[in-house]
Parts: C-alpha cells; sequence; structure tokens
C-alpha cells in the first residue's frame, strides 16, 4: 500500500509527485501515454527560460527531478479505481444499498491495462484528457462538448476523501505553468490530508532558524555555504549536460492532420 498513486505523469501529475515524494509519502507515477505538451512546437511563457525551452526537454527534465526526489513511475493506462473495501460487492455499492459503507481510510486499487492492480492511499488524478476510470467513484464529473473534467475544491479534492484531481482535468486554464502549479498545490493538499509532519518545502541558509533558537521546521532543511555551491554546481552540471545538444525528437502532430 503506496502512500500515493498519481495517474498521468504530464506537467501537473510531475509536480505533483516532486512534492509528495519530498515530504516523505511514497508516490507512484503510472503513466498511460504522453504529455499534450509533447505537441507544443516551443515553451516560450513557462517562467525561468527567457527564449523558451524545447517542450520535450522540459518534460525529459521535469521527470528526471521527480525521479531524484524519490518518485517511483510504472507504464500502463488506468482503467479503473475501486475502494480497497471490497468486501462489499460494488454492486450493492453502486445500488446504495442501506448500511453498505465503503471505508476509504483502507484506501484505493487501481487497475491498469497491463500489470498487477496497484494499491495507493491517496490517488491524484492528473490524467488530461482521461477521467473514466473514476466513474466507480462518484467523485463529480461534469461533462462539457467531448470532454469531462473532475469537480475538486481549492485542495484539489474531489467529493470522494483520498480522491483529488489535478491540471487540466481539474479544470484549470490549459496552460503548462497553470498545471504545474495547480499540480503543487494538490500535491501539498494531499501531505495536509496525510500524516506527513509538514511545514513548508524550503531549503534555506544554516542559521536561518536555529540563529534565532527555533528548530529547523519539518520539511525544511538549512544548509551551510559548502554544501549550496556543491549544490549549485551539480543543478549547473545537470543544465548544461540538457542544454548542450537539440533534442532529435519532433512534436507530436494533432491526431486529425493527415501529413500523407
Ligand atoms: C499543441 C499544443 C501546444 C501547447 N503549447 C503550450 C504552450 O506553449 N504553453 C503552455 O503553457 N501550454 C501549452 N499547451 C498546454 C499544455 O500542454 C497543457 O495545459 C498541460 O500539458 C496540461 O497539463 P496536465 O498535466 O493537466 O496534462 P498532460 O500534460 O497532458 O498530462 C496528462 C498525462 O496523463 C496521462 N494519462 C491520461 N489518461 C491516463 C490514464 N487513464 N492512465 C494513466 N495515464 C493517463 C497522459 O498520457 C499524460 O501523460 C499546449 C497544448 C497543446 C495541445
Amino acid at each position: 500500500m503506496r502512500d500515493v498513486c498519481i495517474v498521468g505523469g504530464g506537467v501537473a501529475g510531475l509536480a505533483a509527485s516532486i512534492f509528495t515524494s519530498r515530504a516523505g509519502l511514497e508516490t507512484l507515477v503510472v503513466d498511460g501515454g504522453e504529455s499534450i505538451l509533447e505537441r507544443n512546437a516551443s515553451l516560450e511563457n513557462y517562467p525561468g527560460f527567457p527564449n523558451g525551452i524545447d517542450a520535450r526537454r522540459y518534460l525529459q527534465l521535469t521527470r528526471e527531478q521527480a525521479r531524484n526526489e524519490g518518485s517511483t513511475f510504472e507504464l500502463g493506462r488506468v482503467t479503473r479505481v475501486e475502494p480497497v473495501d471490497s468486501a462489499i460487492p460494488s454492486e450493492s455499492r453502486e445500488a446504495g444499498e442501506p448500511g453498505v459503507e465503503t471505508d476509504l481510510e483502507k484506501g484505493f486499487v487501481l487497475e491498469t491495462e497491463a500489470g498487477e492492480p496497484l494499491e495507493a492511499r491517496r490517488v491524484i488524478a492528473a490524467s488530461w484528457p482521461n477521467s473514466d476510470f473514476l466513474e466507480p467513484l462518484d467523485v463529480g464529473r461534469k461533462q462539457r462538448g467531448n470532454k469531462h473534467f473532475v469537480s475538486v475544491d481549492e485542495g484539489g479534492r474531489t467529493a470522494v476523501d483520498g480522491v483529488y484531481a489535478a491540471g487540466r482535468i481539474a479544470d484549470e486554464p490549459h496552460q503548462a505553468i497553470i498545471a504545474a502549479g495547480h499540480g503543487a498545490k494538490v500535491g501539498f493538499a494531499v501531505i495536509h490530508d496525510s500524516d506527513a509532519n509538514f511545514y513548508q518545502d524550503w531549503v534555506v541558509p544554516e542559521g536561518y532558524f536555529t540563529d534565532r533558537g527555533r528548530e529547523v521546521p519539518p520539511g525544511c532543511e538549512e544548509i551551510n555555504d559548502e554544501e549550496r555551491r556543491a549544490r549549485d554546481e551539480r543543478a549547473r552540471e545537470t543544465m548544461l549536460e540538457a542544454l548542450a545538444e537539440p533534442l532529435d525528437e519532433r512534436p507530436t502532430m494533432h491526431p486529425s492532420v493527415d501529413r500523407d
């Protein structure tokens, strides 16, 4: 039983996983395809890249960051999510029979197209444009055109305790930085709702808290100048290597465009 399973390893799912992993929650990202951002030709409005960045490179770097923080990955489409509390036949639950109550504290089982079912205490759907796998749960989906969005509160919580939605699937504006920010925010809600001991995810100079007679709060870290320089060196090496050569990969075309 993992702490968190994130369905969708695109922009929002990866951002959520970075935060939940850094907070010490065992996080698995299950991804069944490619991010819609793979269709972008040049990502030019993501803060931090003054002349833009190749969108596929951005996704690669973000995946690497999630891995470095301890997130694990599995390939495959999630097809169904149900409470672990399967002692209750799903037909009875769906029929809303009196006295039938599901213990959501026991977590959820996720079925995938290939492989063994997965279990997690909490599930984040970051799976634009697909949320059919949530049908067995009454999370509150709304249809607009041929798309379904998942209704959430300000922390990305759905109507079902332990189930969250992040990014475009939660009806956030269709921009990468917004999906990333929302993923991070939903990751925070998951951390808050779990029993992780957490204040903020900050790395600060040595003495920032302790020289004021405060303990370093949970989730924060004080580092000395030598360590700061070592981390800076590693960060620059990673970026120099990643950006040294252009990527061969090209954007994915819209499926309805016929190139022949
Ligand atoms: C052509 C194009 C160009 C764009 N250009 C820009 C731009 O320049 N700037 C900008 O800010 N935004 C741009 N966007 C928008 C941006 O790509 C999206 O807003 C952003 O990627 C949404 O992030 P997300 O995490 O919600 O979805 P995604 O990044 O699409 O991630 C969703 C992930 O969930 C996976 N998934 C779906 N269903 C399942 C399932 N059942 N099981 C497992 N995994 C599943 C998908 O395979 C995918 O990897 C562009 C979009 C398009 C289409």
